[in-house]
């Protein structure tokens, strides 16, 4: 009996990506493709060096690692990113940029997320997301309103980290851009990370926690863990591991001082209340003095910003370490807030500063090219959704 094979179609696996992979899983990687255990941390270690701290995108440029291990990580691995689909550039040099992931499974096409660039003077502060789109539904977020969500892995939460660096010329050797601010005090263009772009970061914990090792470890990106912020709607039962296991800021997103008003601005908050919320807070591990917890509370016209509100805000975070970040709403397509009035937003700072607490109005950045908070929402998702609505039309 004779037989004879015909391949219908062969779809060639992309290679696993070792760019944005923990400690643990390079080790794994390595032990995979037959380096013994004895060599692995040494191997690892030389991994770590050229993909963090160099910023290399080719194993070939590994000149400490031996031609035929090179040879060995190439044929079943890549170092390959997150893809750029979008740059945009905000005329007070914000940046955002659309990055595509790799396709998951049987997908076609890979999701994508948005992560911004915020240069100040004295330091840069790249805004990461967390999850694909997010299930919270904030009345006042644009996220909320995508449909499409999954937890990115820490992997691509990575991902955006080097994918900055290299584009605003953050590696040893690069050029800065030539059309773009960064910091000019001589500080690293990304010295902060803000876990305040799509997503709820306390819903995808076990990989935003792994993210965290990788970006905090001196030996590679070397980001300070009290200039990593994980901002939060309210995930109560997270906080305690978050402050034991990661060491890193918190910022909570409290944005109304009575409940029947946070459970509408806030749905999460009809599950875990504000009394519950600040009592973990009181008992946030690390938190202190000099290690304050913010609360992010979002300027909303005729809605939560009253001076009566500013009183009992103050009232409500007694004994807590805190400061208070006030963001003016910024507006996005088909939202029916508006943002307090200057004026209003003074007279509210003013109260918070007299009761004696830092209190901060976050300067919008990036509205131009809808980079400002709570207007990310992928680009593909704001085309389909114009299709939708110009076949409507029809
Ligand atoms: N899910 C997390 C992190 C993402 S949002 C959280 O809720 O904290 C980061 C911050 O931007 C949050 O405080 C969020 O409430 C706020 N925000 C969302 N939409 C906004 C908008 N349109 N204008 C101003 N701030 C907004």
């Amino acid at each position: 009996m004779t037989f004879t094979t015909t391949i219908v179609s062969q779809r060639l696996e992309p290679k696993a990506s070792l760019a944005g992979a923990t400690r643990p899983e390079l080790a794994a990687a390595l032990g995979a493709i037959g380096v013994p255990d004895r060599e692995l941390r040494m191997r690892v270690a030389q991994l770590w060096h050229w993909i963090y701290f160099r910023g290399m995108t080719d194993f070939d440029a590994m000149a400490n690692v031996g031609k035929g291990l090179r040879r060995a990580l190439a044929d079943a691995y890549s170092l390959v990113r997150p893809d750029v689909v979008a740059e945009q550039v905000s005329r007070d040099g914000t940046r955002k940029w659309l990055l595509r992931l790799a396709p998951v499974g049987a997908q076609a096409e890979g999701a994508e997320i948005e992560c911004v660039y915020i240069p100040e003077s004295d330091r840069g502060t790249l805004c990461v997301s967390s999850q694909v789109g997010c299930t919270l539904t904030c009345a006042f977020c644009h996220t909320g309103t995508q449909k499409l969500v999954r937890n990115l892995n820490a992997s691509e939460i990575i991902g955006q980290i080097l994918v900055a660096r290299e584009r605003i010329g953050d590696f040893p050797g690069l050029p800065p851009p030539a059309d773009g601010q960064v910091p000019t005090d001589g500080s690293r263009y990304i010295s902060n990370i803000v876990f305040m772009g799509m997503g709820e970061p306390l819903y995808n914990y076990d990989n935003v926690r792994d993210a965290l090792s990788v970006m905090a470890d001196g030996e590679g990106l070397s980001l300070s863990r009290r200039r990593i912020t994980v901002s939060t709607a309210g995930v109560v039962p997270r906080l305690p591991d978050l402050g034991r296991e990661t060491g890193a800021m918190l910022a909570i997103s409290l944005h109304a001082v009575r409940d029947e008003l946070r459970d509408r601005l806030v749905p999460l908050n009809r599950k875990y209340p504000i009394r519950e919320l600040l009592d973990a807070c009181r008992a946030y591990p690390g938190a202190s003095n000099a290690r304050r917890i913010t609360f992010e509370y979002v300027m909303l016209k005729d809605v939560n910003d009253s001076p009566a509100e500013a009183r009992e805000l103050v009232r409500l975070l007694t004994g807590i370490p805190a400061k208070i970040n006030l963001i003016p709403f910024n507006p996005w397509p088909g939202t029916s807030f508006e943002c307090s009035s200057d004026e209003r937003i003074g007279r509210f700072s003013q109260i918070v500063f007299d009761a004696g607490y830092a209190s901060p109005v976050r300067t919008p950045r990036g509205r131009d090219i809808l980079a400002a908070c709570g207007q990310l929402k992928s680009e593909t998702e704001k085309l389909r959704a114009r299709a939708v609505l110009a076949v409507a039309a029809d």
